[in-house]
């Protein structure tokens, strides 16, 4: 159980305990569920709780919840206000990860219900993931990407996270950090939960989003950190498997992840088989943003204390 004592349930603050929904509703039955995983960053200086990029993940549970044909949606207004209320019941002032679900929890209803829509929040407690600082030795999987036509990627429906368990599963077993799922056409798609960047030849490069990926908030705003602070353009193309192995650098991106670097791939390393310098750039600036240690891009931050 969450080390919290209250979650969020269909908009009201409930006991941890009391967060449930029924073993025959369509979201167990048949994962009809979506989700984001949002992170709020405490500012010690400024005593303040920054949830990172709030609207641009409020947007994308709408989007997801409308390619799912789910028959409600909920406001981004809506959707804020049960955040904001549930991380001061628990007056959570530390890094937090923010969960949250839409669900079609129609009682035993069948593959095609769309309603009732019932909505989830956690927020708990999340520090730095202990691998980041020298970066993990990643895999490509045999397991290809679900496709846009299948199981579309571009969308956060718990059921697509299965595709990379089973990638992640089978690399861990083989002795990896993580791994890189490649689409059906042979190309470079992302990780089982954050996107992919490659360093060739000093040029940031990463897949399209037409890639079988998630359009990733963390790839947006390191495309954006790029052109604003190193003067660097990313290209976005379809990426070879090999040109993985000749990249310089390498590094996940992702809200949980945030900027994870990759050292080696298939055991080829990468560079010096260190944290790159543009990864190590990029890295810390992310953190300056995250967390408001820079005034830049104040747009990006919502603050939690002494908002209405
Ligand atoms: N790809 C997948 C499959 C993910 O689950 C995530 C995490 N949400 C990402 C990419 C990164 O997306 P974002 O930067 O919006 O968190």
């Amino acid at each position: 159980m969450p080390d919290v004592k209250y979650l969020s349930l269909n908009g009201k603050v409930v006991p941890t305990a009391d967060a449930r929904i029924h073993i025959l509703s369509p979201a167990v039955k048949y994962g009809t569920n979506v989700f984001e995983g949002i992170r709020g960053y405490w500012n010690n200086e400024e005593k303040q709780l920054y949830i990172f990029r709030l609207t641009e993940h409020l947007l994308r549970l709408q989007f997801s919840m409308k390619v799912m044909r789910f028959g409600e949606s909920y406001t981004v207004e809506h959707l804020r206000d049960c955040i904001m209320e549930l991380i001061k019941a628990n007056d959570l002032r530390e890094d937090t990860y923010i969960r949250l679900f839409a669900y079609v929890d129609d009682l035993d209803g069948e593959m095609t219900a769309s309603g009732t829509i019932g909505m989830a929040i956690a927020a708990t407690p999340k520090g730095r993931r202990a691998k980041a600082h020298d970066g993990v030795n990643v895999a490509v999987s045999s397991w290809q990407r679900i496709s846009d036509n299948s199981m579309p990627p571009r969308i956060k429906c718990v059921a697509n996270y299965n595709n990379g368990r089973l990638a992640w599963m089978q690399a861990k077993q083989d002795g990896y950090d993580n791994v890189i799922l490649l689409t059906q056409r042979g190309t470079v798609a992302e990780g089982p939960g954050a996107c992919l960047f490659i360093v060739r030849d000093g040029v940031p490069t990463t897949s399209t989003v037409a890639s079988d990926i998630l359009e990733s908030i963390t790839r947006a705003t390191v495309m954006q950190i790029f052109r604003e602070y190193s003067d660097l353009e990313t290209v976005q193309r379809d990426i070879g498997r090999t040109e993985l192995y000749a990249a310089q650098e390498a590094f996940y991106c992702g809200t949980g992840h945030e900027i994870l670097p990759i050292v080696s791939i298939d055991r080829h390393s990468l560079g010096d088989g260190k944290v790159g310098a543009l990864t190590e750039m990029l890295r810390q600036k992310y953190q300056q943003l995250v967390r408001g240690e820079i005034a830049d891009h104040a747009e990006w931050r919502t603050p939690v204390y002494g908002s209405s």
